[in-house]
């Protein structure tokens, strides 16, 4: 009983020992601190919610061009801030006026955004704040309070080994929904502010991009309020605290305002909008189960830009809907084609191939699904038909059970699994 106690004490404090000797500085200040979680870890962490993120917001925008671009600018601003982390530029399909970053280095932009920036220099600001964010460990600190420090190491050994996740399921599930809706603070907004100035003029650019951005924003206003407004707060306070900041820099220097590049790249992104408002149109067609409107928007859509994995991807599932497998097939793996990021055609692929009865070729597809988003009920039960029908009971009883742990109850196949669940435990005397 003592050696037990002892033992767990032990263990406990050497946990400790070593989460607590990691340091790092404070990029405002630049003293000394120590973090609870280990940047090792919360690099991982943040790598780890990089699909869920490019699948909420519909795929990252098809044009290598553009992505080399925002990650071009991305890289001259990463390159002089204090924290060296492996940081990651994403443009993602989404026309929500956002950015955001997630925990360790990934910072993503909407192409929504681009659309209503006027100048690099807006963009240059818009990355400098939210690499703030990444800079002031503000996620790290959120996840730190909210969950400690042993739940999260426990998510990510457990989902690095690529073992059977079990209930951590739903701690991965609930931490990804937080992440992608942080709301800051006043006080971490004030600090992105100061960084994100502070980052975007030691990098070459006028610093007065990210004032400009929020006038951009304001002026948007409501009803069409941007979504960077709700986890950014702006309250006029902030802009008579940019304004003060920029007060402190020397603003006659000759610094980087804008590029030809930037207007090049805004003007193909434009060039695709229309494409984007034929899928908004065949997704309002879908949800009303108008499915022959929904894929003539569709093909117009694709017709405009060929390469719009997000539309692809909606056709897909309108195909499968059909039973149209092949031509489901045909887009789904062009949409993976473009971005193998991007979890949800895969998700359609992986069902196509069970639909045809091609298990083995579903399964491939769906367990490097699994891995994208290990939270999503639908991959599981999707496995568990494919394994039930080669035979390998075991794995299909342990897919039909995450499946039913993860559901809303609202997937519509609950009661199939249950079922199946019931039958295989008693064939194998369970
Ligand atoms: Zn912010």
């Amino acid at each position: 009983m003592f050696n037990k106690i002892k033992f767990k004490v032990l263990f406990l404090f050497s946990v400790f020992l070593i989460v607590s000797c990691t340091k790092t500085y404070d990029p405002l200040t630049g003293k000394k601190v120590y973090t609870l979680l280990p940047p090792e870890k919360e690099i991982q962490l943040g790598e780890m919610y990089v699909p869920l993120a490019i699948n909420q917001n519909n795929g990252q925008y098809p044009d290598k061009e553009v992505r080399d671009y925002i990650s071009k600018v991305g890289f001259r601003i990463a390159k002089v801030v204090p924290r060296r982390l492996p940081y990651r530029f994403f443009i993602v399909n989404s026309g929500e006026v956002n950015a955001f970053a997630l925990p360790g280095g990934p910072v993503f932009v909407n192409r929504g955004l681009l659309l209503v920036l006027n100048n690099e220099s807006e963009l240059a600001g818009v990355l400098g704040h939210e690499l703030g964010h990444i800079n002031a460990r503000h996620h790290a600190r959120f996840l730190e309070k909210q969950y400690g420090i042993a739940i999260l190491l426990n998510i990510l050994n457990i989902a690095l080994a690529g073992k059977d996740y079990g209930t951590l399921l739903m701690d991965i599930s609930k931490i990804g929904a937080q992440l992608l809706t942080l709301h800051y603070s006043r006080e971490q907004e004030t600090e992105a502010d100061i960084l994100g100035v502070r980052f975007s003029y030691k990098a070459g650019y006028d610093p007065r991009g990210l004032l400009e951005t929020f006038y951009i924003f304001k002026k948007l206003g409501k009803p069409n309020a941007p979504e960077w407004l709700l986890t950014h707060p702006l309250p006029d306070t902030r802009i008579k605290n940019v304004k003060k900041i920029l007060s402190k820099y020397d603003l006659n220097k000759p610094l980087i305002k804008d590029s030809p590049e930037f207007h090049r790249i805004k003007n193909k992104i434009l060039k695709t909008k229309p494409s984007y408002e034929f899928l908004k149109k065949a997704v309002k067609a879908y949800d009303q189960k108008d499915l022959k409107n929904a894929l003539r928007y569709l093909n117009q859509s694709i017709q405009i830009f060929p390469i719009n994995n997000a539309s692809l991807t909606v056709r897909a599932i309108i195909y499968a809907d059909l039973k149209e497998y092949r031509k489901s097939i045909k887009d789904a793996e062009k949409a993976v084609q473009i971005d193998d990021l991007y979890f949800m055609p895969q998700l359609i692929l992986g069902y196509d191939y069970l639909k045809i009865k091609n298990f083995i070729k579903s399964i491939k597809i769906l367990e490097n699904a699994k891995k994208l988003i290990p939270s999503f009920p639908d991959t599981y039960y999707f496995l568990g038909l494919d394994y039930e029908a080669i035979r390998e009971y075991k794995k299909a009883i342990q897919n039909y059970r995450t499946a039913l742990q993860l559901t809303d109850g609202k997937r519509g196949w609950e009661q199939d699994a249950e079922r199946r669940l019931l039958t295989l435990q008693r064939l194998l005397g369970y």
